[in-house]
């Protein structure tokens, strides 16, 4: 008698637990194997753009994503001394225009959310299931154990992130992600603590500000409900070899923008504690998927991104969104059959649109970086007194 499917996917990040409500909803059974002895995400924000509000919406998790959500009033580009360049509406200006708002949300609290219907649904989640073998004809995955034991599913999805270890065992060669010469410091202010005048003007009406200079750059917006402020600064990158989380000096941080903008150094005194991220991407993969087609890939496992336009995780839950909806399409009886077509199809449509996004990210360094000079005057010309840059 034909069955559902058996899929598993390795590693529950946004992508993997988006993947997962996808293909549950259409049907299949998931197991998804987490490395991890806890679940949940880094104590900082994200930004959900209306693509990935659409999917929410569709899987009926719109809502319980507002309740913890900022919805900011408008994006601010500014020079390193403050002045605004450029200002775009988001609330209400994106909803109007797509149809679905922008979110910026504590990434705990958004995982949890996904989490939730993950298990209400009837995904079944591993903890401590690292992956070690994938065996891509069977197909099989090798679980690390005392003694390894071994799962056989009809699918195997990789979303194991940025140092994936199913991209390796897909190139069948060490791949490991590429530097990309910058770093991140990441850090929360509780809102509470923003009190001086200078701060309270941020606060007054909360916005998304990016400031812009030589090699680096800046950025905050507001999370749960406006409680937490979250900020990022990007510098060039100087973690020692080998390393890529560390927890940093605030004083050191505070140095490297004390000529900047003075609210933003003002905000940045209220920084407890930050840690520097190596930002790191990957080469682009020719194949995502093994040719005997019951393997294949998602999210930073095949399309890692810079994060300036804030859309890594959102286009790992496109990808999720978009298996979900081909393998709706087949009944579980024709499921199998058309496995090699399903593959086929996902590359297709999910291949060029994020290669754009990859290669727009990397374009946004360029922009927010540039040197003092005729290009970054120009930039400044453009922002002043012609229109927003492509893609605000
Ligand atoms: P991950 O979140 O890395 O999840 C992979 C999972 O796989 C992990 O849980 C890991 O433990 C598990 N795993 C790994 N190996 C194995 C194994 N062998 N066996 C079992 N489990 C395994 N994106 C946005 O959309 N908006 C933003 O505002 C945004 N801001 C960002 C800011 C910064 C500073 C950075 C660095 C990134 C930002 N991103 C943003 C990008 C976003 O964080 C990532 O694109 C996204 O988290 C990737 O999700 P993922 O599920 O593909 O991978």
């Amino acid at each position: 008698m034909d069955q559902d499917l058996d899929i598993i996917i390795v590693g529950a990040g946004l992508g993997g637990l988006a993947a997962a409500i996808g293909i549950s909803k259409a049907g299949h059974r998931v197991t998804i194997l987490e490395q991890a002895e806890q679940l949940g995400e880094v104590g900082a924000g994200i930004q959900i753009p209306p693509s990935s509000s659409r999917v929410l919406d569709q899987w009926g998790l719109l809502e319980k994503v507002r309740t913890i959500a900022t919805l900011p009033h408008d994006f601010h580009l500014r020079t390193s001394n403050g002045t605004i360049m450029s200002t775009q509406n988001i609330q209400p200006f994106i909803e109007k225009k797509y149809g679905y708002p922008y979110f910026q949300v504590h990434r705990a609290g958004y995982h949890r959310i996904l989490l939730n219907e993950a298990i209400r649904i009837g995904v079944n989640i591993k903890l401590q299931s690292t992956v070690i073998r994938i065996d891509f004809h069977k197909p099989a995955v090798t679980v690390r154990g005392d003694p390894d034991y071994e799962i056989t599913p009809d699918l195997i999805i990789g979303a194991d992130g940025l140092r994936s270890s199913c991209r390796e065992a897909l190139l069948a060669r060490p791949d490991p992600p590429r530097l990309t010469g910058d770093l991140a410091y990441r850090s929360l202010v509780k809102v509470s603590d923003m009190k001086s005048p200078l701060l309270q003007e941020l606060i007054r009406k909360p916005c998304t500000n990016y400031w812009m200079g030589p090699n680096m750059h800046a950025m905050c917006y507001f999370i749960e409900k406006n409680q937490l402020c979250n900020i990022v600064l990007i510098i060039p990158d100087d973690l020692p070899e080998g390393v890529n989380v560390e927890s940093a000096s605030v004083e050191e941080m505070q140095r490297k923008f004390d000529s900047w903008d003075p609210q933003l150094t003002e905000l940045l005194r209220q920084v407890g504690s930050t840690t520097k991220w190596r930002l790191q991407d990957s080469v682009k993969m020719e194949q995502w998927s093994h040719p005997a087609n019951k393997f294949v890939l998602l999210g930073d496992a095949c399309h890692a991104t810079l994060p300036y336009l804030a859309q890594g995780a959102a286009q790992a839950i496109e990808d999720g969104a978009v298996l979900g909806a081909l393998f709706s399409k087949v009944t579980p009886s024709t499921a199998r059959l058309h496995l090699p077509d399903i593959l086929k199809l996902y590359e297709q449509l999910r291949k060029d649109r994020t290669a754009q996004v990859v290669q727009k990210s990397a374009d946004f360094r360029v922009i927010f970086h540039m040197e003092d000079g005729p290009l970054q005057k120009e930039r400044d010309r453009i922002l002043l007194y012609e229109k927003p840059a492509k893609g605000f």
